[in-house]
């Protein structure tokens, strides 16, 4: 099987999830509320029948709005008409970028660990995906920039770049964005930014976008979308701005992979951005303190959490409890504790620096998260645990 159809391994751990009756702290799936204005306009906007194709680069109210959020919370300039592009959620806007801006012969580069859709898309475009590691500082992750320089060539057309970052919970620095930057126009890069986390950011840390600055703009498809910020993941309902050639160029492939999608979400969206910073406040506060839970029954529980700076994830090392493979405990750890985790080493394409790394999710309820937490305590405080389990436990099926 290619890269682009195997099983995934989010695949694997939400059945082994359904079959054991898990805590599933794998995928990043939120179970919180979404803002009831929104739920209300969307319900209104289908019974008005608003249900038909909306115009294929998206409602014109809805890329308004996106053009409005770009420059009340960024200072950045799009035009509505030909520079903001609605997409199937953040997902086709990037698969679309890469179809459009790669092909066989060309290279993407981008950091590793990284979401598991960039080496899909760049195998659906026939591209070759390159990575430079971040680097593992202390209880976070940095920008190694001597990585990312070797990792491009005179192949490579786009870099991607995700920020705020998953699965790291990193949060690129504006001196990093500052190198990243230069190394682009140097090469004379592309960049397309993943940007879904931008609201999700904890403990003041600033969501800088790259195409702020200088020299940027001009080669920055900017990717973002509702689900993470409004706990509507299902609506699928994304959007990329840029210049309008660059624009034009995804928009070229977008109509034949979706044309368009979910008009009466789009109406609701377009009013619920406007109103996006109040909402995202709220919502930090809850992912923060949902964070802190979760870290702090990670640590009770001997297992030693990083530091999570943004978005739905935060990694744990396993080796206190005697594991140093991050698949094997997760494909353990349902029959053992009750939870299910995904190894970050799912998110890695070269070779891995710290295998130990698994990755646990928060944007769950806090009575999941205290259950969870829980059941790793129960299980951290028995002295087998520390001792390495995995060795008197026999392998997993697969
Ligand atoms: C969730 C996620 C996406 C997908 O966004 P959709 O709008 O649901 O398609 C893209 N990138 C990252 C980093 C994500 O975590």
């Amino acid at each position: 099987m290619s890269r682009a159809t195997e099983t995934s391994i989010f695949t694997e751990m939400t059945e082994l999830a359904h079959r054991t009756g898990a805590v599933n702290l794998g995928q990043g799936v939120p179970d919180l509320d979404s803002p009831p204005a929104l739920l209300h306009d969307v319900s209104a906007a289908v019974l008005a029948g608003h249900n038909q194709y909306p115009p294929a680069a998206g409602l014109p109210a809805l890329r308004e709005a996106v053009a409005a959020h770009q420059r009340a919370r960024y200072g950045l300039e799009y035009a509505p008409d030909g520079e903001v592009l609605v997409t199937t959620g953040a997902t086709e806007a990037l698969a679309a970028a890469c179809l459009a801006l790669t092909g066989p012969g060309d290279e993407i580069v981008t950091f590793d660990p990284c979401y598991d859709a960039y080496p899909a898309d760049a195998a659906l475009s026939g591209a070759k995906l390159v990575t430079a590691p971040l680097a593992v500082e202390g209880d976070g992750f940095a920008l190694d920039a001597d990585a990312l320089r070797a990792a491009v060539t005179g192949r490579t057309r786009l870099l991607l770049l995700n920020s705020p970052h998953n699965p790291t919970g990193k949060v690129f620095t504006e001196a990093e964005l500052r190198t990243v930057a230069e190394i682009a126009v140097e090469h004379d890069l592309t960049v397309v930014t993943d940007e879904v986390y931008e609201h999700l950011v904890y403990d003041g840390a600033r969501h800088v976008p790259i195409a702020t600055l200088p020299g940027m703009r001009e080669r920055t498809l900017v990717v973002s979308s509702a689900g993470k910020t409004f706990n509507v993941t299902g609506w699928k309902v994304g959007w990329v701005c840029g210049p309008a050639e660059l624009v034009t160029a995804v928009a070229s492939v977008k109509q034949w992979l979706t044309y368009a999608s979910g008009t009466p979400y789009q109406a609701g969206i377009a009013r619920m951005l406007g109103a996006v910073e109040d909402w995202a406040a709220d919502l930090r506060g809850t992912l923060t303190a949902n964070r802190d839970l979760l870290a702090a029954g990670l640590a009770e529980a001997g297992l030693s959490p990083c530091r999570a700076e943004a978005g739905y994830f935060i990694q744990a090392d396993i080796r206190p409890w005697g594991f140093t493979e991050g698949l094997r405990f997760c494909r353990e750890l349902p029959a053992l504790a009750g939870v299910v985790a995904i190894p970050t080493s799912a998110f890695r394409q070269g070779t891995d620096p710290a295998p130990w790394l698994v990755r646990f999710s928060f944007c769950r309820r806090p009575e999941a998260l205290r259950d969870a937490v829980k059941r790793l305590a129960a299980l951290g405080g028995r002295e087998g645990a520390r001792t390495g389990l995995t060795e008197r436990t026999a392998p997993p099926p697969r």
